[in-house]
């Protein structure tokens, strides 16, 4: 069967959003939804981590019979899990695996984990199997209706992605929010596949996708807003130059034409390089420029020109109560995104929301607090120099105590971690205690450099802490702004942020 061309049921349904705004509101829009349009077709999903058993029950719901598979024996067979009871077109293969049995597969879904030297799974891409990334094989059944909001770059992803949501949810869009975060997308097509709803499940999905979700060529991710944030080093273990890197995340905008509007930082030569050819295919905005968002941190105001469209507005910031100057760009950036969808929402609705808009857990957040005045804050989501480095350049008012350390990333050939970057914005801070298994060599790296403040060593995260609290004054804040990965302590980001939570609370 052609997948690019499924038998699609029709439906017509109808929604109207209940917000005040000056620009028309659609009223009705054709919604196509997609039901059991892989029935008698053997799909394959590769990676049963929480994308691969979404996108397998989505194929189930589908109407494909399913082969599921991980290398981990460990893990427990979908056969015998609730979500999945009752359905005898599902089998099973944990640990060693033939990968010719792939062959046999009318299309193979790959989780983001899973790189495409495993599997064979380059040699059948080339072969021109049907091989699709979890992200593609959900947008392809997502009703049309369903505008896409696609957010990818190196840092800062998951904040725009959650500012944009609450923006939409507190102006009564039905939004989801997932993709490379939380929910998996295979997830917001599952459910609006099987929905007994009338009207759509949502208006609009805001998508957090990752590099990995691009790697396989999309066919049917087809956002109406898709943005790269930023992009600098990061992940080149799997895609090896900053030349590739940039390629795979304009891949985000591959399907893109018309008036669909593509964001992209002003200035980032590896971005511009690989977006060249495609410029006259879509609407740039510039997060820097016009069209786009020009943003001053100083008087805290955004200002949007939004292409095509006659005219600058003006959105203040300053009602915002997360902290990190870096989050007032997060939230214009948003903002420039969710006007460009053109659904109705202008700067004065989105006015309204800035002060309730709340940073997802361990960005920037703030823990506490103590009683000798002491703020803790977590940013264990900084898992990288550059993502450190702007957590740090925009707490400047905040005299810090700061935790750096894990298990840094190598970016380049000639083994940097590149610490000595965050020389400058440590130069107004209070002091810096390193930890984890690369805590050694970035004290190194900063005493060689001339750090100007007191560092210390300490082993782990415990001790860290606890020296970090003997050298703070009163008013000052204690920052977990690590810049490495925690796998050398910690299972992920998540344990050793909780973690450093509750030794806040334990002073
Ligand atoms: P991602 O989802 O891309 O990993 P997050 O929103 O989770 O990004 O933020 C990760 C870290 O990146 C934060 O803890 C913060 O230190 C830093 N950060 C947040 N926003 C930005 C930004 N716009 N530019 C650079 N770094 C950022």
């Amino acid at each position: 069967m052609n997948l690019q061309s499924p038998p699609h049921r029709h439906e017509t349904l109808t929604f109207r959003t209940n917000f005040s705004s000056k620009k028309p509101i659609p009223t009705s829009i054709q919604c196509c939804v997609v039901k059991r349009d892989l029935e008698g077709q053997s799909v394959a999903v590769i990676g049963l981590g929480k994308s691969g058993i979404a996108a397998a029950r989505l194929a189930v719901a589908r109407g494909a019979s399913v082969l599921a598979v991980d290398h981990d024996e460990n893990l427990g067979l979908l056969e015998q899990n609730p979500m999945f009871e009752k359905h005898s077109s599902l089998k099973t293969i944990l640990g060693n695996f033939d990968n010719e049995l792939l062959k046999d597969a009318d299309t193979v879904v790959v989780s983001p984990g899973i790189p495409l030297g495993n599997y064979g799974l380059s040699s059948l891409l080339q072969s021109g199997k049907n091989v699709m990334s979890e992200l593609d094989f959900a947008a392809e059944v997502l009703p049309r209706c369903t505008k896409i909001l696609a957010v990818t770059g190196t840092n800062g992803k998951s904040t725009v992605a959650t500012f944009a949501g609450q923006m939409l949810n507190y102006l009564h869009i039905k939004t989801f929010i997932g993709g490379n975060l939380g929910i998996p997308l295979s997830e917001a097509a599952f459910q609006c596949l099987t929905s007994s709803l009338e009207k759509p499940m949502f208006q609009v999905a805001v998508v957090e996708v990752s590099s990995y979700q691009l790697e396989i060529p999309n066919k049917h991710f087809c956002p109406s807003v898709a943005l790269i944030l930023n992009l600098t080093p990061d992940h080149l273990e799997r895609h090896k130059t900053m030349k590739n890197y940039a390629m795979i995340k304009c891949r985000i905008f591959s399907r893109m034409c018309d008036s669909k509007m593509c964001v992209l930082p002003l200035g980032n030569q590896h971005l511009n390089e690989a977006v060249r050819d495609r410029m006259n295919k879509f609407n740039p905005a510039w997060i820097g420029d016009f069209p786009g968002v020009k943003i001053d941190l100083e008087a805290k105001t955004a200002s949007f020109e939004i292409p095509n469209i006659e005219g600058v507005s003006q959105l203040q910031l300053d009602a915002m109560k997360t902290i990190g100057t870096h989050n007032y760009y997060n939230a214009a950036v948003a903002a420039l995104s969710v006007i460009g969808l053109d659904i109705g929402i202008d700067t004065e609705a989105i006015n309204s929301t800035i002060g309730k808009l709340r940073v997802p857990p361990h960005r920037m957040q703030i823990v506490r607090k103590d009683t000798l005045g002491v703020t803790w804050v977590d940013d264990s989501k900084a898992t990288n120099v550059e993502a450190a480095y702007t957590g740090l350049l925009s707490l400047r008012e905040q005299k810090s105590v700061v935790l750096l350390g894990g298990l840094a990333k190598v970016l380049d050939m000639q083994g940097s971690i590149g610490f000595e970057r965050l020389l400058e914005p440590l130069k107004c801070h209070r002091g810096v205690v390193t930890f984890g298994s690369s805590g050694t060599m970035i004290q190194k790296i900063l005493s060689a450099n001339g750090l100007s403040i007191p560092c210390v060593g300490a082993t782990n995260l415990e001790d860290a802490v606890k020296r970090a609290r003997n050298m703070t004054r009163y008013g000052d804040a204690i920052v977990l702004c690590p810049g490495c990965a925690s796998f050398d302590e910690f299972r992920n980001f998540e344990h050793r942020g909780k973690i450093f939570q509750e030794l806040a609370f334990s002073f």
